[in-house]
This record gives C-alpha cells, sequence and structure tokens, in this order.
C-alpha cells in the first residue's frame, strides 16, 4: 500500500485541489480514469458553450432580415466545427495531463480507482491493482447522465447522452430530445439553430421547470414557436425503427391521463438528469454516508461522515454548477491542505442557461418561498432603449423582502446570463434592493432592465424621480 499525504479523487474540480496541495509541499495522489478537467472541460459547460456560440451566430444571421439587414445561412460546415471545439478542449485536457505527470510532487493514476475501505482506494495499474491511502482525501468524483427505468428500450436502441451530442460529427435532421431541463434547452437550441427539426419530450408541464415559473412558461413558449414541444409527457418506450422507417428512432410518451404520443427523429438525446458517481467509487466501503438519490452527505466543512475525507462538487450534489465545484475546491484546499476549518459559503450565487431565450438566475423563485410577505417587481426588455433596439423580448424579476432585502432575481432574455452578475455582486456585498434601484446605470445599456426590475419591487417611479 502506497501512502500519500493527500489523494484526490476525480480530475474535473478535483485537479485543482490536487495541483494546489503539491504546490504547498503535500505528496499527492491524483485519481482520474479519464481526461483531466473532467466534465466541465471535456463533455459539459465549455464544448457546449463553445458550440452554442456557433449555433446563436447562425441565429443572428438568420433573424438579421427582421432588422433590415438581409443575410442568409448558406451553410454550417458542421463536422468541422464539432471537430474544432473538440480539438481545443482535447488540447487544453492534455496540457492539464502533462502538467500533473510533470509534477514531482504529484502522482497521477490515470486509471479507474475505487474505495476498498476507510481512506483507502484500489486504483487500476498496469497489469494489476494498487492501494493507495492518505490522511486526507478529497472526493471529486463528479456525476453521469441519470437514464431512467421507466424508459424501456435505452438497452437495445441508441440513444445520445448529453457527452455523445457534444461529438456527433454529423448533424440529424431530425432530432427528439427525452427531457426538459437546462441541458435539453441548450443542446435543443444548438442542434435547433444549426438546421435540425427538433422535438422536446419533458415530463414536467414547462420546460426548465426548476426556474421561476413566468420565466420557465416564457422559455416554453419560445421553445414551442420553434420546435415541437410536448411537455407533460414521460417517455416510456425508445424504439429502432425497421422496414420503411429503417433509421428512425421512435419515442413514446405518456402524459398523466391522455393519449400516448410517439415522437420520430433520427437520433434521440437521452437528458434527463445526471446522478453521482458515488457507486462507480464505491463509497459504501469507506463508510461514506450517501443520501437517497446517491449524493455524498457533507457538512459545512463539506466533510463526510469519515474522518478526514471531504468531498466536492457533483457528487456532494450541493449546487450542480462547475462555479459552485470550484468555489468548494477553494474551501477543500483551506480545510484539507491548510488545515483550516472554513465553513463553505456560496457568495451571490447564480446559475444560467445558455438557450434561446438565455436565463439568468439568483436566489429563491415565487415557488420557493415559504414566506407570505415579499414583493415582486418585472421590468421588460423592450421598456429600455436598448432592449427596443435587440427586437428581442424578455424580462427581469426582482422579488425583494418588505425590508429591501433581495430574495431574488430571474432574468430571461438577450445577455441574461451576465444581467444577472449586478444581482450577485450586489448580494455578495450585502447591499439591498433599493441600492440597487438608486444605483446609476449607464444609458442606455441593458442593465437598465436589472434597475427597472429593482426599482418596480422597491416601488421607485421608473425615471428615478
Ligand atoms: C452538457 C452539460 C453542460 C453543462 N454546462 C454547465 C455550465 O454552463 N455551467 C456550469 O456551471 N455547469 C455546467 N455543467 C455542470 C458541470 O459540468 C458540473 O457541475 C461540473 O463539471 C462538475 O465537476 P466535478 O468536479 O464535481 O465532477 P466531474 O468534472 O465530473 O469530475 C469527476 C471525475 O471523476 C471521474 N471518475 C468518476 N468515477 C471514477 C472512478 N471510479 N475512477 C476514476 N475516475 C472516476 C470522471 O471521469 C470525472 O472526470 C454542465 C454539465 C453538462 C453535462
Amino acid at each position: 500500500m502506497t501512502e500519500f499525504d493527500l489523494v484526490v479523487l476525480g480530475g474535473g474540480t478535483g485537479n485543482a485541489v490536487a495541483s494546489a496541495g503539491a504546490e504547498e509541499g503535500l505528496d499527492v495522489a491524483l485519481v482520474e480514469r479519464d481526461r483531466l478537467g473532467g466534465t466541465c472541460l471535456n463533455r459539459g459547460c465549455n464544448p457546449s458553450k463553445k458550440l452554442i456560440h456557433r449555433a446563436d451566430v447562425a441565429e443572428t444571421v438568420r433573424q438579421a432580415g427582421s432588422l433590415g439587414v438581409e443575410a442568409s445561412v448558406e451553410d454550417v460546415a458542421f463536422a468541422d466545427v464539432v471537430d474544432d471545439v473538440n480539438a481545443t478542449i482535447t488540447a487544453e485536457a492534455e496540457s492539464k495531463a502533462e502538467t500533473a505527470r510533470e509534477s514531482d510532487r504529484l502522482t497521477f493514476f490515470q486509471n479507474e480507482g475505487r474505495f476498498v475501505g476507510e481512506r483507502t482506494v484500489e486504483v487500476d495499474a498496469d497489469g494489476g491493482r494498487e492501494e493507495i491511502t492518505a490522511e486526507k482525501i478529497v472526493l471529486a468524483g463528479g456525476s453521469r447522465p441519470l437514464i431512467p427505468d421507466a424508459i424501456d428500450g435505452t438497452d437495445e436502441v441508441d440513444f445520445l447522452t448529453s457527452a455523445d451530442a457534444l461529438r456527433l460529427r454529423e448533424r440529424p435532421d431530425r432530432l427528439v430530445i427525452v427531457g426538459g431541463g437546462y441541458i435539453a434547452a441548450e443542446m435543443g437550441h444548438f442542434f435547433g439553430a444549426m438546421g435540425a427539426e427538433v422535438a422536446v419530450v419533458s415530463h414536467s408541464d414547462v420546460l426548465v421547470s426548476r426556474e421561476d415559473r413566468d420565466v420557465a412558461e416564457f422559455v416554453t413558449d419560445a421553445y414551442a414557436e420553434r420546435y415541437d414541444v410536448y411537455t407533460g409527457y414521460g417517455a416510456t418506450e425508445l424504439v429502432e425503427e425497421g422496414d420503411e422507417n429503417e433509421g428512425t428512432k421512435l419515442v413514446r410518451a405518456e402524459p398523466e391521463d391522455g393519449e400516448q404520443i410517439e415522437v420520430r427523429g433520427d437520433e434521440v438525446l437521452v437528458a434527463t438528469g445526471r446522478r453521482p458517481n458515488s457507486d462507480t467509487w464505491n463509497v459504501e466501503a469507506a463508510g461514506i454516508d450517501t443520501d437517497e438519490k446517491g449524493f455524498v452527505e457533507t457538512d459545512r466543512f463539506l466533510e463526510t461522515s469519515v474522518d478526514g475525507v471531504w468531498a466536492i462538487g457533483d457528487i456532494a450534489g450541493n449546487y450542480m454548477f462547475k462555479h459552485s465545484g470550484d468555489k468548494e475546491a477553494e474551501y477543500a484546499v483551506r480545510n484539507a491542505v491548510r488545515g483550516e476549518r472554513a465553513s463553505v459559503e456560496y457568495p451571490g450565487m447564480a446559475h444560467a442557461i445558455f438557450g434561446s431565450p438565455q436565463v439568468g438566475s439568483l436566489g429563491k423563485t415565487e415557488g420557493d418561498l415559504d414566506r407570505e410577505e415579499y414583493d415582486v417587481g418585472t421590468f421588460a426588455y423592450d421598456d429600455t432603449a436598448l432592449g427596443v433596439a435587440l427586437a428581442d423580448d424578455g424580462f427581469a424579476k426582482a422579488i425583494a423582502a418588505p425590508d429591501g432585502e433581495i430574495l431574488g432575481f430571474h432574468v430571461v432574455g438577450p445577455h441574461a446570463s451576465m444581467l444577472v452578475h449586478e444581482v450577485a455582486t450586489a448580494v455578495s456585498a450585502g447591499a439591498d434592493a433599493d441600492r440597487l434601484a438608486e444605483t446609476i446605470h449607464v444609458h442606455p445599456a441593458l442593465s437598465e432592465v436589472v434597475q427597472g426590475a429593482f426599482r418596480e419591487v422597491r416601488g421607485h417611479p421608473p425615471t428615478g424621480i
């Protein structure tokens, strides 16, 4: 058994913890069976947003005519787009692996690993297995697509997960997406803007159902204008068709009560959520407690139920975003590497959906609020000069307590992923809704949409006078 000062499991967010540990003088082992950079770099945020940017460009060109600029999309070199994006990602992952291999203090096990006892991990090695241990272990073991048992045929029919869809070199003419969350919305936008006919089959009665209801309805309506959107239908079966429908895949789905539907495509993407990798790491053997969905339970110091083992990122399931995972990595370094006992905080925690329209969101939705007293202020993009110029719909919605505390903020429309940040900074700095309403906003920047919502929620006149 080889002993290290620190073992890090998972080379996504975990890679930063392992590097920091090595830089601070610890003897570190990093276990990652795949490419360094994990989900975000290789099959998540990075490739999806790089591809979506190109989809946004195609969409902008197609819509240019409505602004008097005549233009059209002649062709999209789909395979080149995908190859180009994946080449940059592969280069980045390889550069991370090279840095890890060059470090004197870091041993990079690029193999499958699993717990076999408390703080003991067995790692596949060339021609055998090696056991490693450490007083301190950071588990950054991630998550993977969840394929519901309720859908028959997933064993027999080839379908795509988000990881496959991001590397598909041939654009399907017809794509059926099962699922209605943010990955479904982003992938639908990508393939749709690239010219595919898209159908979305969603169990919930709206797309992006975790968002504020008004936002979710707005997104659903926008998608329904461009794609075939079936909300309120649970997929029950995937079928590979034969005879005259050779090459076609069929999704059967049922509403709570009513008629079954059949939706056909050349490819089916199943984007029905993600499950934690606690099983692949065999955390049970280490005595690490998980909840009923398999997420590793952590306290406010990110400590698990086992002394000397911390968990961060998707496997701990606190938020399941890269930026929250990175924040947790900071705390893992403080607590596991530097010996502090810092309680994790997520100042101004927000998230975004890079679909069309975009969504930016922070704090509570109206549906989450378990208090009776709160105020809501909404402001439309086209009530601002730049919003009118963009000729695109959207709105911002601010939710505040009677004393002005910001409870939630939700924005849907162009650049929503950026607009949410002014509120994130305000919340993190302890500012209230009046402060946002009173802050001078550059005219006619799109941020006036944010200010408008905060003026509205606090009863300030729209002009401020
Ligand atoms: C399509 C898609 C788009 C996304 N877009 C965004 C976005 O725009 N913004 C955002 O914030 N988040 C986004 N996310 C979520 C984000 O990617 C994740 O929250 C984040 O990458 C999780 O990081 P992690 O370190 O916890 O896990 P991971 O990055 O998954 O790292 C865990 C690692 O453990 C490895 N592993 C698992 N089991 C074993 C084993 N037994 N042995 C060895 N290695 C193992 C895996 O190979 C993996 O590399 C997206 C996710 C997807 C799928």
